[in-house]
């Protein structure tokens, strides 16, 4: 019986959603090297979504967090990169066979915090600093640097006033937060170099989803509550919709919010690059089950 709508809504799904390329490649190397019978361990979790970590352990594939936990076999990289002494110590294993499958997007972040830190600058990257990415270019960014958040203001104090700052983003944070940040920088210094580390895959699926949210009566926005470009894909869509949603999975959105549903003439529905598409296929027939 439906409880929630009487109305069957239009369900669309944003045009450019689900897995990026850089995430799809790091799972299909592991998975690959697994079916060749190899003994695959990742260092840190390849993707933040509960169903394709599920996955990865039913196939056999672990994952360590730290190098020093790693005891032979093939180690996969993730597509969000790893600090640069933890990839040092697993490629000095010898009885380590390491798949390197940082992606390209992040590892000319880790070369700009690199060349920034040589040519004297204090790198300064806007980002979250409990994310990997973050963990891994800032280990490249020299002693200087500093990690700023880019929603919260206060910690943009840590910009010291200097001569030359470097400014680079997490790839994923919106373009006019490293716009604003950039601007705060110049106020700080005499000569500064800004390095646009903003994946261009994130701003197609900004783009795409902010385009549906503007057409529909609400959006649903699917993927992990600590996938930062899922939670900025929200911030975006909030901005033109003020009927959005976060769900993790299908069950979420049944339990949390059927009620939501009722009286929407059209749902819209986008994930961030770590949602497989199939994550979202399955809340669209969630809404149908539950508008039935
Ligand atoms: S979001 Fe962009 S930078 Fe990050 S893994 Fe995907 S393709 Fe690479």
């Amino acid at each position: 019986m439906n409880t929630a709508s009487t109305v069957r809504p239009e369900v669309r799904i944003a045009e450019r959603a689900g897995f990026c390329y850089g995430v799809r490649l790091a799972i299909d190397k592991a998975k690959h090297a697994r079916d060749e019978g190899k003994d695959v361990t990742t260092l840190g979790q390849l993707v933040h979504n509960p169903g394709i970590k599920a996955d990865l352990s039913d196939r056999g594939i672990r994952t360590a967090d730290l190098a020093d936990q790693v005891e032979g076999g093939t180690l996969v990289i993730r597509a969000h990169g790893v600090p640069r002494d933890e990839f040092e110590k697993v490629r000095g294993k010898d009885d380590v066979e390491v798949i390197d499958a940082t992606c390209t997007w992040v590892i000319q972040s880790q070369k700009a915090a690199a060349q920034l830190a040589a040519d004297g600058y204090t790198v300064c990257i806007i980002g979250h600093e409990d994310h990997p990415e973050i963990k891994g270019v800032r280990s490249y960014a020299g002693e200087k640097h500093v990690v700023v958040d880019d929603l919260d203001r206060s910690t943009w104090e840590r910009v010291p006033h200097t001569k030359k700052i470097g400014v680079l983003s997490q790839s994923t944070i919106l373009p006019s937060k490293l716009e604003e940040f950039a601007a705060f920088c110049l106020r700080r210094c005499h000569d500064m170099r800004v390095v646009n580390t903003v994946c261009p895959v994130t701003l197609t699926r900004q783009d795409d989803s902010v385009v549906l949210a503007r057409d529909v009566d609400g959006m649903i926005v699917v993927g992990g509550r600590n996938s930062s470009n899922t939670k900025e894909l929200a911030v975006k869509c909030r901005e033109v919709c003020d009927q959005v949603i976060h769900v993790e999975d299908a069950d979420e959105l049944a339990t949390d919010h059927a009620g939501w549903l009722a009286g929407k003439a059209s749902i819209g529905i986008t994930g961030g690059t770590s949602t497989p598409e199939v994550d979202l296929e399955a809340v669209r027939d969630r809404v149908y089950a539950l508008t039935a």
